[in-house]
């Protein structure tokens, strides 16, 4: 008894690389603030071949705050 085969066309080689976009971030402590309002985060791509970082960035809810100048 012989098992039975697939038929059609094999499946496409791997060429297309899984990229997968992902950010990750953390609370920061802001030096005009003096506080832990500064977020910082970095955007990097998960690759086949390890972990690529893309940027980097920081925000604070309250220097970056529109329509708030923060003044010491
Ligand atoms: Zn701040």
């Amino acid at each position: 008894m012989t098992a039975p085969r697939r038929t059609g066309p094999p499946p496409p080689p791997n060429l297309v690389l899984t990229i997968t976009p992902a950010v990750d971030w953390r609370l920061d402590w802001c030096h005009a603030c003096k506080a832990w309002t500064r977020a910082t985060g970095s955007t990097f791509l998960l690759t086949p071949d390890g972990v690529a970082t893309v940027s980097t960035w920081s925000w604070c809810e309250v220097c970056d705050a529109p329509g708030e100048a923060h003044r010491d």
